[in-house]
């Protein structure tokens, strides 16, 4: 039986090393403790929230009024070329099964930080491949009622960095299990190509801060005035369709290394920011805020979160 803690700091459980306490928390291992805990939740506090690898959400400096849930589900079960992964397995570790048993599908993944359960919600991609493309069953639970609901592929709407768990179903269902479909592939290939991945992450990524990836999603070519076309058009990006990419956008308009308090605009990738010792949560917001006017100002497009807020 998971134990329900009482003012446990975010900064804790954040990529970016950001966050005040939540009055309440705990972390799940099993359905049936998510279970357990949504029911006990029900003389807590209406409010209730779900989180992953935390690599990927800013949470606030005044903490959360009230229950954040880690969905810490473990176990990975191969049946053929399916293999059904707690929401809580990290990407590293379904990436490590997929090699240990020759499975191909997930190597676009190579490097990616969190969990199986927030990949699925984002449905998180690089390098031209995305969680959708390999993803067969999402087993979740309705926080409200504990059902169990299974939904296809079709049926988790996916979109660019988007599905019906980011939208309708925002905090009204927590992925617990998720079933992929993958080929068999040769084990030296999987390798490869995943460490290719791996080195270009490296290379490009600001890792030796605490981050949250990138801030903005890239922004699709049609969203752009046509006017501004001709300056940009060396820089599309076919991934996982043509667009322009934030971090070149963000250089070009003078933003790298700009800086709020402690919270910079990486230089290294010019969509990531990073923390640079103590920074605050109201320090990343209003340098979102920054980004966002100044590229309005100077390519009229409206730049959009690819992180969440836990308000
Ligand atoms: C260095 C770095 C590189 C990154 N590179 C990429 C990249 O190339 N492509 C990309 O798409 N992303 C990238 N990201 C972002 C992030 O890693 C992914 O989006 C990741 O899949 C988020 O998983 P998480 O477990 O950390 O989710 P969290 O950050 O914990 O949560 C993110 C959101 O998902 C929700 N959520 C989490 N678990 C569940 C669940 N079980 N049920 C329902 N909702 C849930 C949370 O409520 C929250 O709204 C990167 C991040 C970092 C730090």
């Amino acid at each position: 039986m998971s134990k329900i803690q009482k003012d446990i700091p975010l900064k804790l459980y954040s990529n970016l090393k950001i966050g005040g306490p939540a009055k309440f928390f705990v972390l799940v291992k099993t359905i049936k403790e998510l279970t357990d805990v949504l029911i006990e939740s029900k003389g807590l506090t209406p409010n209730v929230f779900v989180i992953g690898g935390g690599t990927n959400i800013l949470f606030p400096d005044i903490g959360f009024n009230g229950l954040v849930i880690k969905v810490d589900i473990q176990g990975i079960e191969k049946r053929g070329n399916f293999v059904k992964v707690g929401a809580g397995v990290e990407m590293l570790k379904l990436l490590e099964f997929c090699v240990a048993n020759g499975l191909s599908g997930l190597e676009w993944a190579g490097g990616l930080p969190g969990g199986v359960g927030g990949a699925v919600r984002g449905n998180a991609g690089a390098y031209t491949g995305e969680m959708k493309d390999s993803i067969f069953e999402v087993e979740s639970i309705d926080m409200a009622t504990y059902q169990v609901r299974k939904r296809s592929n079709a049926e988790c709407k996916f979109g660019y960095r988007n599905s019906i768990f980011k939208q309708k179903l925002e905090r009204k269902e927590a992925i617990a299990q998720v079933t992929f479909k993958l080929n068999r592939g040769d084990k030296d290939q999987i390798i490869e190509a995943i460490e290719d991945k791996i080195s270009k992450r490296k290379l490009r990524h600001p890792l030796d801060y605490p981050n949250l990836g990138s801030i903005f999603q890239n922004t699709p070519i049609e969203n752009f005035p046509k006017s501004k076309m001709n300056e940009l058009a060396q820089y599309i990006k076919n991934d996982p369709f043509p667009v322009i990419p934030t971090a070149k956008i963000n250089f070009l308009a003078g933003l790298s290394g700009k800086r709020v308090g402690d919270a910079q605009l990486s230089e290294k990738h010019t969509n990531f920011i990073i923390n640079l010792g103590n920074a605050k949560a109201e320090e990343v917001k209003q340098l979102i805020l920054i980004i966002k006017s100044k590229i309005k100002e100077v390519y009229e497009v409206e730049l959009k979160e690819e992180i969440s807020y836990l308000n």
